[in-house]
Formats: structure tokens, C-alpha cells, sequence
């Protein structure tokens, strides 16, 4: 599945989830507990509100499977967001996946092995990491998190961290403000962060962020249905208009959160893609938020960059 080099019109979907039953099992068997809804997705086989069916694939079946789902959708290339670390069938789809479709592990960056394994992981054909501070409890002005951002900025690892309200059922919103990223986006101007989904409520923050720190960009993915809980009443067309304003159209990346149970979310490439057309960017900075910055930032197509 040889990954073609991008070209502009293309679209990159930069944040994507995986979900199989294979990947499930791999964390079970490996002795580690499993969220409710997705210990009860390996009984039932159905995951998410509608109970959609689970993949049952081989991570190999899985990269062709997710491919040819890129090409139904017009999608020329898209990064995963993993939801387990330390995962086998995360390296093996990445293997099989290479040039179309890429990943960014997750780890807990405050572990005394973060860095060690984060090396290893790169190694492996990962293109950065995800990281989850308020489904898993640490902040990243943690101190213990230092010789993990040290080992990213000499590996230039991009990262995505989601801050922010969140559908997990360990969500804990204490450590959902990104202003805790503060010093070390500062302190690590090497590194390019990520914040998804506009920062999911926390967009004036994310916004203040990005202000101080230039290595701060935002993912637009999903649904951004914390428009709903957020008092400015924006809508969407707006947001962008803010975040261009703000960051630029450089610092901004198309997503759509897709995960691997429910069809593609079409829908939600769509309405990026008309808002972007409507608030009347031209052409070259639509395909810069659309294509080239994920390119760039997660070093999609290889040859031309090296
Ligand atoms: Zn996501």
C-alpha cells in the first residue's frame, strides 16, 4: 500500500482513532484494565452509542481495511491517534500501513521510561505522540515529565495532546486547561504541540496559549460540539475565522476524529470544508490547513522531505 507524495487538493485528515477487537484483546491479555465500554465492546462486539460493530481484524487486515475506507472518502492520508501504549498491534498496523495511513503513540509522559519508550516507539515508525492528560491524570508542567520532552525535542517528536472536555469515561476535568502546557511549549521550542479540537472548550485558553508560544498549533477535529457548552456562542465559520486571526493558517489542521466503528465522518470533512471555502480562504490556504501542515508537522510523504 505504497503511500503516493501528497499533492495540493489533497486532504489529510490529521487526528483519527482506531478501534479492533484485536487491540482490545492485546491490553486484556497483557493484564491491563480496560474501560468499562470497551471491556463490554469485547463481550458484545458493538462499541459506541449506536453499537456499531467492532472490527475483528488482524492489525495487516486492518491497514488494507482502513485504506480502502480513505478511498471511499476522498482522503489521501491520515494519522492515527493511539489510545494504548506499548501496543503490538499499533506497531504491526503502522508496518503495514506505512506511506497511507500513520500513528502517533500515547504513553504517560510522567513514567520513568517515557523517554526510552517513546525512542523505541519512534523507532518504530510512529510519527509523534498523543497525549491524554485528562483521561489520565498528569499535568505536563509535571517536572517528572521533563526527561520525556527532553528526548522529543532531540527526536523533534511532534505532539498532540488533547485538553478539554472529553467522551472518556475517566475524564477528569482538572487537568483539562492546555495553559498547563504553558512552560513547556516554552521551554521546548523545538517541538510542535498539537492542541486537538481547538482545545474542546478551552479555546480562549488555547488561544492565550498560542499567543505565547509559537510551536503551539490546533487540530480542527470533530464534531466541536463544545460550541454547545462554550458562552461566546460561536459557530464554527467563526472559530476558524478566530483561530486564523490568532495562529494563521499555517498553525491550523484539518481532522475529523473519524473512528473505526461508525462510517467515516464525511459529514464533518464536508462542513470544514464549505466553512473554509465561505469565510473565503483561497485556495493555498485552504490546502495549507487541509493538507500541507500535517505533511509537514508529521512528516507524511518522505521523500520530498528528505
Ligand atoms: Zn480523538
Amino acid at each position: 500500500m505504497a503511500g503516493r507524495s501528497t499533492v495540493p487538493g489533497d486532504v489529510v485528515d490529521a487526528h483519527v482513532h482506531l478501534f479492533a477487537r484485536g487491540l482490545f484483546l492485546e491490553q486484556v491479555e497483557r493484564g491491563r484494565a480496560l474501560p468499562e465500554p470497551l471491556a463490554r465492546a469485547l463481550e458484545t462486539r458493538r462499541l459506541g452509542r449506536r453499537g456499531e460493530p467492532l472490527p475483528d481484524l488482524a492489525p495487516e487486515e486492518m491497514a488494507a481495511w482502513y485504506a480502502h475506507r480513505l478511498d471511499e472518502a476522498g482522503i489521501a492520508k491520515a494519522v492515527v491517534m493511539s489510545v494504548f501504549e506499548d501496543s503490538e498491534y499499533m506497531r504491526r498496523f503502522v508496518r503495514a500501513a506505512a506511506g497511507r495511513i500513520f500513528a502517533l503513540t500515547t504513553l504517560d509522559p510522567t513514567a520513568s521510561g517515557a523517554a526510552v519508550l517513546l525512542e523505541r516507539e519512534m523507532a518504530a515508525g510512529f510519527r509523534g505522540v498523543k497525549l491524554l492528560p485528562v483521561n489520565r491524570h498528569f499535568y505536563l508542567s509535571d517536572p517528572a515529565c521533563r526527561p520525556f520532552f527532553e528526548k522529543a525535542a532531540e527526536l523533534a517528536c511532534p505532539i498532540t495532546v488533547h485538553y478539554g472536555v472529553t467522551i472518556g469515561p475517566t475524564g477528569d476535568l482538572r487537568y483539562a486547561d492546555p495553559t498547563d502546557l504553558s512552560p513547556v511549549a516554552r521551554d521546548f521550542p523545538e517541538i510542535t504541540f498539537v492542541i486537538a479540537h481547538f482545545g474542546a472548550g478551552y479555546f480562549s485558553e488555547t488561544l492565550r496559549l498560542a499567543y505565547q508560544c509559537d510551536n503551539v498549533c490546533v487540530d480542527s477535529s470533530g464534531t466541536n460540539n463544545w460550541m454547545d457548552y462554550d458562552p461566546h456562542g460561536f459557530t464554527l465559520a467563526q472559530v476558524f475565522e478566530r483561530a486564523l486571526l490568532a495562529l494563521g493558517p499555517e498553525r491550523i489542521l484539518f481532522g475529523t476524529d473519524s473512528g473505526t466503528t461508525a462510517p467515516y465522518r464525511s459529514w464533518i470533512a464536508y462542513q470544514q470544508r464549505r466553512t473554509l471555502e465561505e469565510i473565503g480562504l483561497g485556495e493555498r490556504e485552504r490546502d495549507t490547513i487541509l493538507r500541507r501542515n500535517a505533511v509537514r508537522i508529521f512528516s507524511l510523504d518522505e521523500e520530498e522531505l528528505r
